[in-house]
């Protein structure tokens, strides 16, 4: 299938790779086609401020560049440390992406689809559905936009997570066309992307047989087949056992590190057994186990595990072996956080079943 056909649009200038892009300029000087190249990745310039370029060429090329991506909003978390970015396609649909800024880094998370077909009912995009992939222009431009945001702040963007709206392995080649052009062209190290997955085996595997050593996140949530079933409804498909054999060839190809997420949700998956269950998949992996308690959405009826319960479970999983953090919880106050993505898309509630509350097990 072409770009246009799933994507529903022509393609843009971000779009192109650099093959693409002698060809659009062929008959232009080659070096045209390095500043160019050079100019929009590795400086991250837009065609604008590209003065380099004879203002003939740069107006022949500005309307494969302009309107893709317009930034619809922009909110702030109180400290500024967390700024969330609502764009607009240039076919109407709504992505999010999130720049948040820490002590030693500064790190975006990106989407790779408006919306999302895997349907976890206890994430805002899970609950508001698929609309479209992303491209690979699509995606590399909320970066682009992220680093020169960040470098205006005095900030250098180094991480990039593909943690936003949408499935990245659901949307593998355009998202891997992304990866590469990061890892190449602009320079970011493949060390410094993480990909998450609700498990999509078959993009695991492809993963396994790329050159980038990326990280690799696996949104876990439970560590048994009947909860995850439930609560990741693509685990039908992909269940713990093949994910986790999946999970292992990865990292034996890679060396890279391994990380869970585990959204904490109060009776459900916060209990002694599943932090019990948990660390033996994790600690037979060497894995990294980040949790979050639960964050709000519209859509969804149960609360995240208080932060005595987070603190506990934590600690058990500490005391079982296994390598465990809690993540800070960014951007709750702007629906900036975990799970919170929807571009202002309303819920169906009707997809979303209340999970099923288990019985606690005996520490
Ligand atoms: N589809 C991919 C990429 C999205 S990453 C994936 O699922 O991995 C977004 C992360 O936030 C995932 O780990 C997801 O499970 C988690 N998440 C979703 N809803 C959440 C919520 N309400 N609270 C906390 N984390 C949530």
């Amino acid at each position: 299938m072409t770009d246009r056909e799933e994507t529903g649009r022509a393609a843009s200038l971000y779009d192109l790779d650099r093959d693409a892009l002698a060809d659009l300029l062929a008959g232009e000087p080659a070096y045209r086609i390095d500043q160019l190249w050079t100019g929009l990745y590795a400086q991250g310039r837009t065609l604008d401020d590209l003065s380099t370029l004879p203002k003939t060429l740069r107006a022949r090329l500005a309307p494969l560049a302009e309107g893709r991506l317009t930034v619809a909003a922009t909110s702030a978390s109180e400290d500024r440390s967390t700024v969330k970015t609502l764009w607009r396609l240039a076919d109407g649909a709504l992505v999010e992406s999130v720049l948040m800024h820490y002590r030693d880094r500064s790190t975006v998370c990106v989407s790779t689809q408006a919306g999302c077909a895997m349907a976890c009912g206890f994430c805002a995009t899970g609950q508001a559905g698929f609309t479209r992939h992303l491209s690979v222009g699509e995606i590399v431009e909320q970066v682009l936009y992220a680093r020169r945001d960040a470098g205006a702040g005095g900030r250098r963007l180094s991480n990039v997570v593909f943690m936003g709206m949408g499935e990245p392995l659901a949307n593998y080649d355009r998202t891997w066309g992304a990866i590469r052009r990061l890892h190449g062209a602009v320079g970011l190290s493949a060390r410094h992307l993480t990909v998450s997955t609700v498990g999509i085996l078959p993009g695991i595997r492809r993963m396994t047989a790329e050159p980038e050593p990326v990280n690799l996140a696996v949104s876990l949530h439970a560590a048994n087949d009947e909860l995850r079933d439930e609560l990741v409804p693509i685990n039908r498909r992909y269940p713990l056992d093949d994910l986790v054999d999946t999970c292992r060839a990865y990292l034996r190809a890679k060396g890279r590190r391994l990380s869970f997420e585990w959204a904490l949700i109060d009776g459900v998956n916060d209990r002694a057994g599943d932090a019990r269950e948990l660390a033996a998949i994790a600690r037979g992996l060497g894995a990294h186990v980040n949790l979050i308690p639960l964050n709000p959405t519209p859509g969804y009826p149960t609360r995240g595990t208080p932060p005595a319960g987070v603190a506990a479970f934590a600690d058990r999983l500490r005391a079982l072996g296994v390598n465990a953090t809690v993540r800070r919880n960014r951007g709750t106050d702007i629906d900036a956080a975990c799970g919170q993505l929807a571009a202002g898309a309303p819920p169906r509630p009707q997809q979303v079943a209340p999970p099923t509350r288990r019985r606690p097990t005996p520490a």
